[in-house]
């Protein structure tokens, strides 16, 4: 007879092993289903790997300005290998902490790809599960353009597969991985070129962390070519040619990254036996409740594709765990005024509205504050990029509606400042907080 489930969540990602896990302490009988490495993206191919390379490469950074700092370094090249090898090992460190988590809350683990049979039965390898509840916390895949000669390009999970590093390489793409990407390669001494299609990369944030970022990308050495409407992609004599629509081609490539956007795991899935709706691109659309059509079956994560990150996959399951089984009706989580970072050289993150998006709910009532500025970390240095900032209010209190930081450091400035501007903080509440001196922080705190 099949086992019996209050819940069973697909997936060991992000966000559905934190459902798991909260549901069975409320006292819920849990099961979770991982037909890969338990983790998921954001452990095995994602944000963890992704952060160590990006230390690598801010390690890089650092060595090449100690020089301003008084330090005589000779530095015998960089050790890649070396490097995968050891973030690999912690890779499986995790992967071990992980299954040990599950254990100790009591949730049971099926390693097997999991397929609904019918809308309250998954079919695993060599047997059945039932519940009466499901979460469908199944993540996605990087896209593969369909473009001939697409398959002689890598994607993300390649790059970290990657036992040496290529010296010249075409970053094909324009969103958070695009650019992360070119970044750790150009820090640790690729030439890259970053080919978009449109007039910028990273159309979506604010213009004025755009242009920071573009001026950055390019100090760095980083090729922007803009307008390049991938083709096709082929291997000649001296290495990968990119081929665009308009005719223009790019050549002499070790490696050519397509980084355009991930697509939903829902294939195999059997969701159509679970008469559970899909939308054309394959996303498993939700209610603020993360429920589908099916009264029973949930989804997170990147598979909603609703702000694809690993703490928005962990919220919404913890949430939708709390309501379920924790007694806390109500409880869900609001897809506003989530806060992220971009790690590139150096980072830049951004919480609540662009300017644009102000201006489109508010009209006119938006009063905007901005500052570039040197960092002091570069007084020293010939490197004079700045970091730029800038505060989005609006009413007559200027309560703040966006924040969009670019420079050394904001990767953990973000945070603290994402607390207060979800509490409601007014422009009135930055000035009257005592500044931390001398910080790049403290200009968020003394803008005029
Ligand atoms: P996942 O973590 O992808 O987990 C889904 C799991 O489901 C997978 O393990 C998969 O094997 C399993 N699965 C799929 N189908 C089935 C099936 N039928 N049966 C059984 N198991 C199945 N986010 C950040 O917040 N910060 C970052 O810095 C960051 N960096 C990133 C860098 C890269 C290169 C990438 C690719 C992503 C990054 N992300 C980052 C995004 C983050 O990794 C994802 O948002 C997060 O992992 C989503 O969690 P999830 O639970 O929805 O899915
Ligand atoms: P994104 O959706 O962020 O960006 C992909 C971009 O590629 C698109 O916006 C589009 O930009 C461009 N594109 C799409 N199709 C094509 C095509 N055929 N040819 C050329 N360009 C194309 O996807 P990513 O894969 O970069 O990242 C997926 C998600 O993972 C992110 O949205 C983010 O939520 C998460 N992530 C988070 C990170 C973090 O928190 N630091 C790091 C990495 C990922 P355009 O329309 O302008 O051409």
């Amino acid at each position: 007879m099949a086992r019996h489930f209050d819940l069973i969540c697909i997936g060991g990602g992000s966000g559905g092993i934190a459902a798991a896990r909260r549901a069975a302490n409320y006292g819920a009988r849990c099961a979770v289903v991982e037909q890969g490495r338990l983790g998921g993206t954001c452990v095995n191919v994602g944000c963890v790997p992704k952060k160590i390379m990006w230390n690598a490469a801010h390690t890089a950074e650092v060595i090449e300005r100690a020089a301003d700092y008084g330090f005589r370094l000779q530095v015998s090249g960089h050790d890649w290998a070396g490097l995968v090898e050891r973030r690999e090992a912690y890779i499986e460190r995790l992967n071990a902490i992980y299954r040990r988590n599950l254990e100790r809350s009591g949730v049971e683990l099926y390693e097997s790809h999991a397929r609904f049979i019918d809308p309250h039965t998954l079919e695993l390898a060599g047997e059945r599960v039932t519940a009466e509840r499901f979460i469908i916390a199944v993540g996605g895949h990087p896209t593969t353009p369909a473009l001939p000669g697409a398959e002689l390009g890598i994607d993300s999970d390649g790059f970290f597969a990657l036992q040496r590093r290529p010296e010249r390489v075409a970053v094909v793409g324009a969103g958070y991985i695009a650019v992360e990407l070119s970044g750790v390669l150009r820090q640790l001494g690729s030439r890259v070129s970053l080919f978009f299609r449109k007039d910028y990369p990273l159309r979506h944030f604010d213009p004025m962390i755009r242009t920071a970022y573009v001026e950055a990308a390019q100090a760095d050495g980083i090729e922007l070519v803009s307008g390049f409407v991938p083709a096709s992609l082929e291997r000649v004599a001296d290495g990968l040619c990119l081929h665009a629509a308009d005719g223009r081609s790019a050549g002499g490539f070790e490696q050519v990254i397509w980084a355009v956007g991930r697509d939903p795991n829902t294939n195999g899935l059997g969701l159509e036996a679970a008469d559970v709706e899909l939308a054309t691109d394959g996303i498993v659309p939700v209610d603020q409740w993360q429920a589908t059509n099916q009264s029973h079956i949930f989804a997170i994560g990147d598979v909603t594709r609703v702000f694809p990150l690993t703490p928005v996959a962990i919220a919404a399951g913890r949430r939708l765990a709390d309501r379920l089984w924790g007694g806390q009706a109500g409880r869900y989580l609001p897809y506003e005024m989530i806060p992220s970072v971009v790690f590139t050289h150096p980072p830049f993150g951004a919480v609540g509205l662009t300017e644009e998006q102000a201006r489109q709910r508010y009209g006119g009532d938006v009063k905007i504050y901005t500052t570039r500025f040197v960092p002091l970390e570069l007084a020293l240095s010939e490197d004079k990029r700045h970091s730029a900032m800038k505060l989005i209010c609006t009413g007559e209190q200027e309560r703040i509606v966006g924040a969009h930081l670019f420079g050394s450091g904001v990767d953990e400035m973000l945070q603290g400042f994402a607390v207060a501007i979800r509490m409601g903080a007014t422009k009135r509440d930055f000035d009257d907080t005592v500044a931390i001196h001398p910080t790049s922080a403290e200009e968020l705190v003394t803008l005029t």
